[in-house]
């Protein structure tokens, strides 16, 4: 093959330029991605070898190493891991694979900062050499190929890259950074063993430079041709939890996840017993973009015995729990385990549901000592994780009473104030006579705050929790009930104050109810086709109309959310209730000569005081204007 010079695609040329700039000040995680990529590359390797060991071609001593020649100025990065064939380094080193690159361009902005965090979080990858590096040449050969079939890739990091056909001795890849100008500080010893040992220490794979000596005579070093392992090659999860340090910890969990922010917290087991196993997971502090994909891959590694098995595994968590980043490393599962056998391995079953109990104690130990420390980190886990931990009391019945506690919600307690509070904490608030947990759904905080519904609750400091989110009408299918108090949307139904209403109260609303039979009748006659029914409320103090969902129908705000998701749910017609004790409608209902139109602006304020939209608002506004006309001609000095 002759020389060939490619392009890369686009967003290569935008990542590239991106990170060079943005990067700038962190440029020495450089070696920690090359190192990185170079672990997978032998992870790859030796679990293909299970099947195939020819592979291997006699040298199974998996190692990587790393050069630097001060005189050409560059960094050599080489390993005997899998290699790339022709096709393969076209595509991985000239294009961007993983999915979400649209999602993360959108993000991008002009601060440096953010895009420094989120390229982080996306994983900066071989690409990140060009920080560094004015030209990078990557020699590569698969393994089990011939030596002939070698791949030399170059390029300068700009738009294009050459790829050419040469002999490579061994397999695998060796990358060759052509450091620019001013990075020589990189071409020292000293200064590369402390990059690795900082970022790569817990490698499992042993990384190998030149050992060098103290030339006291020339005062310089000298380099022995002795190779040395740097880092310490025990996994970090088989070490023992006293001795490992929790900058350690978190740098194990960044290493793992390209996330360049601490976890928020983690747990490191070891299960002992028939089903051997090592257990360390994480909560990350922030979501990743595909979070909300439900077919996401998982966030746990799976290792046999410290050899590197799968990743991504799903089956080792439910979905409800796929921001949970991690290892599992299994004493029991045999080296060739696929992922159809997964599925059904029993081993795998245990663990997953051990698995999923220990997450859900860490976060209750995460609300404990948030709670002692004065720290707030449950408050970030909910605002990043929370609706996807709600998923769960639909798919882990098993858990569900965990979950619940787990929950947290707006409420009217905190006075307008967009503060969270747990079932446990409102049921201790709960008032003497309360039967029932109260709760408003509605599209935003502000619309839900600001309905007519709450008014009799405001008025009788009756604490109603606010659900705002999309999920939370699927999970109330769920949540009927906690701790024997029933969950009663107060948008819905004939208002139940249960004994919270006094019999003085009960009596008033009975002859309220009488005295206005025919101008309900009336009522019923204008809007017929609109609503299934017209009655008098003792919900409403500054309102004068508000609509009800009859108890067995889904809620206004459901509609929307299928609305707005492409679907067309059938809507069942709602109920007017209307404020018996409200001036306007003593007035209405004297009125004669405009009495539909006054009717008409009665329905549609309703339906815009809890965020719905008119179907002809032009015909409530003609209505409005005729009103105020009136008005405007009785007064006199007009
Ligand atoms: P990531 O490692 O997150 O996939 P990178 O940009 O670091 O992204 O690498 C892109 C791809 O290039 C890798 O997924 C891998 O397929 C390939 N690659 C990079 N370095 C090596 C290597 N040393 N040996 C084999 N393949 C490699
Ligand atoms: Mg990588």
């Amino acid at each position: 093959m002759n020389k060939k010079i490619l392009n890369f695609q686009t967003e290569v040329k935008q990542l590239l330029k991106l990170m060079i700039n943005s990067l700038y000040s962190n440029k020495e995680i450089f070696l920690r991605e090359l190192i990185s990529n170079a672990s997978d590359a032998i992870d790859k390797l030796r679990f293909k070898s299970f099947k195939n060991n020819k592979l291997l071609e006699s040298d199974s001593n998996f190692k990587i190493e790393i050069f630097y020649n001060k005189i050409q100025k560059t960094i050599t990065i080489s390993d005997n891991g899998i290699g790339m064939t022709e096709k393969e380094i076209t595509l991985n080193l000239g294009t961007i694979a993983k999915s979400g690159t649209k999602e993360f361009f959108s993000k991008l902005s002009n601060n440096q900062k953010k895009n420094a965090n989120l390229i982080g979080q996306f994983g900066v990858g071989f690409y990140s050499g060009f920080i560094v590096a004015d030209l990078i040449t990557v020699n590569s050969r698969k393994a089990g190929k011939p030596k002939e079939k070698g791949i030399s890739w170059q390029s300068k990091g700009t738009g294009e890259f050459s790829i050419e056909n040469i002999n490579k001795l061994n397999r695998g890849t060796e990358v060759i950074l052509h450091l620019k100008k001013n990075e020589e500080e990189f071409l020292s010893s000293w200064k590369l063993k402390l990059i690795i040992k900082k970022y790569s220490d817990h490698i499992s794979i042993p990384i190998l430079m030149y050992k060098e000596i103290w030339d006291k005579s020339k005062k310089k070093f000298f380099i022995t041709n002795k190779k040395e392992i740097i880092n310490n090659t025990q996994a970090l999860w088989t070490r023992n939890k006293s001795e490992i340090k929790i900058e350690e910890y978190n740098e194990f969990y960044k290493n793992i996840t390209n996330d360049n922010k601490n976890p928020l917290t983690y747990i490191h087991n070891k299960i002992e017993g028939n089903n051997e196993y090592i257990q360390l997971l994480y909560i990350p502090s922030k979501a990743q973009l595909d979070i909300w994909d439900r077919k996401k891959k998982g966030g746990l590694k799976l290792y046999s015995q410290r050899v590197f098995i799968l990743d991504n595994v799903k089956q080792l968590l439910p979905p409800y729990l796929r921001f949970i980043k991690g290892i599992i490393d299994s004493a029991n599962l045999p080296l060739n385990i696929s992922r159809e056998i997964l599925q059904d391995s029993k081993n795998i079953r245990i663990i997953k549901e051990n698995s999923t109990k220990k997450v859900l104690n860490m976060l209750e130990n995460l609300i404990k000592s948030d709670k002692k420390l004065k720290t707030k980190k449950y408050k970030i886990f909910w605002k990043n994780f929370g609706n996807i931990l709600k998923e769960g009391l639909g798919e882990d019945i098993v858990n569900r009473k965990q979950i619940i506690n787990l929950l947290r919600f707006n409420s009217t307690y905190f006075n307008k104030k967009e503060k969270l509070t747990s079932l446990k904490k409102y049921k201790k608030r709960m008032l003497n006579n309360q039967d029932n947990i109260y709760y408003i759904t509605a599209e935003n905080y502000k619309t839900a705050i600001n309905s007519p519904h709450l008014e009799i609750f405001k008025k009788k400091n009756i604490e109603v929790l606010i659900l705002i989110d999309r999920i939370d009408e699927w999970i109330l299918s769920f949540l009927t009930e906690y701790k024997n108090k029933k969950l009663i949307s107060i948008a819905k139904g004939n208002l139940n104050l249960g004994n919270l209403e006094t019999d003085e109260e009960k009596k008033q609303k009975k002859e309220k109810e009488k005295k206005f039979l025919k101008f309900i009748k009336k009522i019923k006659l204008i809007l017929k086709d609109k609503v299934q029914d017209v009655r008098t409320t003792s919900r409403l103090i500054n309102s004068p109309a508000c609509l009800i969902s009859d108890e067995n129908d889904i809620s206004n705000n459901l509609i929307r959310i299928l609305k707005s998701s492409g679907q067309n749910p059938k809507k069942n017609k709602q109920i007017l209730e209307i404020n018996p004790k409200h001036l306007l409608i003593k007035y209405i209902k004297k009125e004669k000569e405009f009495f539909n139109e006054w009717i008409n602006i009665l329905y549609n304020q309703a339906i815009l005081s809890e965020g719905g939209n008119l179907t002809n608002p032009s015909n409530f506004i003609n209505n409005l204007n005729k009103i105020f006309a009136i008005i405007i001609k009785k007064n006199k000095n007009f």
